[in-house]
């Protein structure tokens, strides 16, 4: 069995078991090295990571960065550890304790494990960071997928051990024209026997002045070259609709399902784009507060959640055409999830981190779009109190404003 040769910075040498043909880049992959953090020599000269392993040759490994890899190497090699029959999740969280000491803890979760994990951590963001409170009234956004759908379930099987609260579901009509709300979402607030109403997209239509319905504009925008826009605008319209029921019932709060990946990939694009947005799980914009109970579940356990209560979603429409087509947010997706495997429990830190930079940026002034009201943080680039926001000024340039 041949083997390379992996050197650190004290010169302390390591063995790794390799096949003939194997491509070195894939070992650095197996093996959690960075290959950016090492020079790869055969036979003693430089050869690229692409490269593969050939008989009668000798490799080396050589650490070219200042850090302790094995330490960190071993942190995912316990990532690793066997799992027992009957395991069904294997909860991960990597801390940095007050010393700088790396922290790695498992929790191998059978199926009521799971269970009591995602209840328990509900209960606790919502008393912890203080979303709800006795008396309290808050539209529910009912969309009838995983988040929202398991969310609700929660605040049903746990009400008792929640202040005493009244949820107003919304969904907004933005699903296909003729059809029907959808049957889970029918169901499951008859269930509940809580106050549900559809959002009618004509009311909608109508603070946007549009001239068409907004589900047309969608559907045509995505012929124009701004097709990767109109996923923002019909998270932006949903938004509004929201706040419009809410102001309607004289209600601020406003909770959504949004989830670790979710709020990740959100940050991430903050800092790629400098848009700004407040931290998690509260975000106060303009007279609305927005919760988000589900700050520190993954969609994966929502996902179990359910499947382990043996609730079953039908999926009820197509995904909408512009869910996959901005490539760089599926991009910001796949990157929030991964660095969760390479740091499970970042999100904890990022929230913090957000939170603080917020605070010494000192936003908090908000401004409202002159066409549909929405209020908006300012931007950099946007807005002087009376300007339109970002999709408002995209549906002007398309001429669907009046
Ligand atoms: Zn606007």
């Amino acid at each position: 069995m041949p083997f390379i040769t992996l050197i650190d910075r004290r010169r302390q040498k390591q063995q790794i078991r390799v096949d003939f043909g194997e491509q070195i880049i894939e070992i650095l992959n197996r093996e959690h090295i960075p290959i950016d953090s090492v020079i790869v020599k055969r036979d003693g000269e430089i050869i690229s990571e692409n490269q593969s392993i050939k008989i009668g040759s000798n490799y080396t490994i050589e650490l070219i960065e200042g850090y302790d890899i094995e330490s960190i190497r071993n942190i995912y090699k316990s990532m690793l550890s066997q799992g027992y029959d009957g395991e069904v999740y294997h909860k991960r969280y990597l801390s940095i304790s007050k010393d700088g000491r790396l922290e790695l803890k498992l929790s191998k979760f059978g199926k009521e494990d799971l269970i009591n994990w995602v209840e328990n951590t509900f209960i606790q963001t919502i008393s912890d960071e203080k979303l709800l409170e006795d008396g309290d009234s808050f539209v529910f956004a009912l969309s009838g997928g995983i988040d929202s759908t398991s969310m609700l379930i929660l605040f049903n099987r746990l009400k008792h051990r929640l202040p005493k609260i009244k949820i107003y579901g919304a969904t907004y009509e933005d699903f296909k024209i003729g059809e029907k709300p959808p049957v889970i979402i029918k169901n499951l607030v008859e269930q509940m026997g809580i106050h549900h109403e559809i959002i009618p997209e004509i009311e909608i239509s109508n603070i946007f002045n549009t001239k068409k319905p907004i589900r047309v504009i969608l559907n045509e925008l995505m012929k124009t070259p701004d097709a990767h826009f109109v996923m923002y605008i019909d998270h932006h319209v949903t938004r509004r609709a929201l706040e419009h029921y809410a102001s309607k019932k004289n209600i601020d709060k406003i909770c959504l399902g949004l989830h670790i990946t979710d709020l990740l990939a959100g940050i991430l694009n903050t800092y790629m784009t400098g848009y700004v947005a407040t931290p998690p799980p509260i975000r106060v914009v303009g007279p609305f507060t927005y919760i988000f109970p589900l700050s520190y579940i993954t969609k994966k356990e929502l996902k179990l959640y359910l499947e382990f209560n043996n609730i079953k979603l039908s999926p009820f429409s197509d995904i909408n055409p512009w869910e996959l087509h901005p490539l760089d947010r599926n991009f910001y997706y796949y990157l929030a999830d991964q660095i969760q495997f390479f740091w499970p429990g970042i999100h904890v830190w990022m929230y913090e981190g957000l939170s603080r930079l917020i605070k010494k940026i000192n936003i908090r002034q908000y401004v409202f779009c002159r066409n549909c009201g929405s209020p908006i943080l300012p931007q950099v680039s946007t807005l002087n109190g009376n300007e339109m926001c970002d999709v408002c000024q995209l549906l002007d340039k398309h001429g669907y404003l009046q």
